[in-house]
């Protein structure tokens, strides 16, 4: 009885507010796009927090994340093999990491940086997207800067 009368009433207008859903993703894209003309040509558009998740992320979830198994620790100081190339056995501490000032260096392919640029570059991603998996991958919010 209720799927006939919901199929009676499929020529009048709809009440769920689709065509307002929509209306404001447009909206946020032309806001970020006008934003964008405003900034010196080269910048990256800025959406999310990056300072926020340096202090609110960690190097050791993003190591957790990547299955990263130190091969020696020296207080703060890990070593491994690099998550970003392929190492061989005599490379197990070619990667070096420092849980608590938050950087790494690898001295095979000398990739280096905070925590979330060594996931931006695991993930073979820029940093806008990367972070955005990133705080899916810790069920954490984004967080989005809103200057309007
Ligand atoms: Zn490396």
């Amino acid at each position: 009885m209720a799927t006939q009368s919901l199929i009676g009433t499929a020529d009048s207008q709809p009440i769920v507010p689709v065509p307002y859903i929509e209306r404001g993703t447009e909206r946020s894209l032309l806001l970020r796009a006008e934003l964008a003309t405003l900034l010196p040509i080269g910048t990256t558009m800025p959406g999310i927090d990056f300072d926020r998740l340096r202090r609110e992320i960690t190097m050791e979830q993003v190591l957790n994340l990547l299955g990263f198994i130190p091969t020696h620790r020296c207080g703060d100081q890990w070593y491994g093999h690099c998550p970003l190339h392929e190492s061989t056995p005599q490379n197990r501490r070619t990667f070096s990491v420092n849980v608590s000032l938050g950087c790494y260096y690898c001295h095979k392919c000398r990739s280096k940086g905070n925590q979330l640029k060594l996931w931006a570059n695991v993930s073979d991603m820029p940093l806008h997207p990367a972070m955005v998996k990133l705080c899916n991958q810790l069920g954490k919010e984004v967080p989005w800067i809103h200057r309007w």
